[in-house]
């Protein structure tokens, strides 16, 4: 009998039909749910499956038991924190992410975010759409001070992008005892409170964990510089949300933009929503064609590797 998959990324195999004829002829009968995924229809369904390519949503862990035919789960990007790993070490289900990969797109998306909040970039589009023809002076990117908050795979090419634009660099990360010789004539390992008081620019990069959920309240962002902006392309929860729309509401942090919010999709009513100078992206940051591509291929051949016996890639669990 063949082997089942069910797909919930939103974005496998939308840049080539490779994945998909990897999984295929690996014998694989395919279920695609990522464009119209619902959590319940999901939650009802997998236990039918023996491997599951997995997009950001949860998988609960009393669920997981009752999934005795699956093999593997490949998430479709790099964060873990949807995925119970304890759980499925204990039941025997192989764990697959794809780090480094998207680690281009991601970079590239914050130093964009960063450079439209400072230069007003989507304000003045959505005033000049709206009738007006104003300018709207902003701050220059360049030559400012730019706090990482975690130094993994983005973290390092956001860093590589700021050498570009003369900026010094200070980085956060408690598991990183040394930079990597590259980085030093320009990026200094310091302490949170240190970026925290002294960064014009923040930006997230780190995992979602019982150890970094709220890491950014009130009490971090008031002691940030005023007019200080904060890009949070990691994950919701690590910046808390109602403290930061109050934050932006005062002015204290002059903006903000987030490509991750606690609920995906964002409540309508979330007042994060309400502020022209807080930019919200729904979770692309690794939606380019390059990143895209490499990541649905390595979980089709993980997929296909692990029902056929073979080495796999990026083994978690
Ligand atoms: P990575 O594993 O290469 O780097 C994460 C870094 O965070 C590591 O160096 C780790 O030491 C550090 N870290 C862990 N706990 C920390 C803490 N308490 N304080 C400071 N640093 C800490 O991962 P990455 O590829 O750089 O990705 C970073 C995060 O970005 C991922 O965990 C994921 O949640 C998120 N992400 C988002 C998107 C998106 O579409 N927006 C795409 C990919 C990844």
């Amino acid at each position: 009998m063949s082997k089942k998959i069910l797909i919930t990324s939103r974005s496998f195999g939308k840049i080539s039909d490779e994945p998909m004829k990897i999984l295929k002829d690996a014998g694989f009968e395919v279920t695609m749910k990522g464009a119209d995924f619902d959590q319940k229809e999901f939650e009802q369904i997998i236990p039918e499956y023996d491997a599951l390519i997995i997009g950001a949503h949860p998988f609960p862990e009393d669920l997981m038991e009752k999934c005795p035919k699956l093999q593997i789960i490949c998430k479709h990007g790099a964060g873990l924190d949807n995925i119970p790993l304890e759980k499925a070490k204990e039941l025997g289900i192989t764990v697959c992410n794809v780090p480094g990969t998207n680690s281009n797109a991601v970079a590239d998306l914050a130093v964009g975010l960063m450079i439209s909040l400072s230069r007003n970039i989507v304000i003045a589009n959505n005033r000049t759409r709206a009738g007006e023809w104003k300018p709207v002076i902003g701050l220059d990117f360049c030559y400012k001070t730019l706090g990482l908050i975690g130094f993994g795979a983005i973290a390092k090419n956001v860093a590589r992008r700021a050498k570009g634009f003369g900026m010094k660099v200070l980085a956060y990360d408690p598991y990183i005892k040394e930079l990597p010789e590259e980085f030093r004539d320009y990026t200094t390992l310091v302490s949170l409170d240190e970026i925290i008081k002294t960064a014009d620019f923040i930006s997230l990069h780190l995992p979602l964990t019982d150890e970094t959920r709220d890491m950014i309240t009130v009490k971090e962002l008031s002691k940030m510089k005023e007019g200080v902006y904060v890009v949070n392309t990691s994950r919701g929860g690590i910046v808390n949300e109602a403290d930061l729309y109050e934050a932006v509401k005062s002015g204290h942090v002059a903006g903000a933009a987030l490509d991750v919010s606690v609920k995906e999709p964002m409540d309508m009513d979330n007042p994060l929503r309400s502020l022209e100078n807080i930019i919200i992206t729904p979770h692309i940051g690794m939606y380019s064609k390059e990143a895209i591509g490499a990541v649905s291929l390595i979980c089709a051949q993980n997929a296909a590797a692990k029902i056929e016996g073979k080495e796999l890639q990026f083994k978690v669990v």
